[in-house]
């Protein structure tokens, strides 16, 4: 899952919750979705590790097929 800044179209690093653009200095919020059903995934947080669990019936979703949007 790649995401792009939509003002230079740098590549963005999605990090809990949030994306940072070097390119232009900004913020971005972006959201986990799930792959499957596109709802918000509940965020788990253990020992500096991020999960990503749907609550809609999918489970957990691995952070490499976790659909990530700009919000
Ligand atoms: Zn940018
Ligand atoms: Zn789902």
């Amino acid at each position: 899952m790649e995401l792009t800044c939509p003002n230079c179209h740098s590549d963005l690093e999605p990090s809990s919750g949030m994306a940072h653009c070097s390119g232009c200095q900004r913020d971005f919020t972006v959201s986990a979705r799930c792959p499957e059903c596109h709802q918000p995934l509940e965020v788990l947080k253990a020992c500096g590790a991020v999960d990503y669990f749907c609550q809609h019936g999918h489970g957990l979703i691995s952070k490499k097929r976790v659909a990530f949007s700009l919000t």
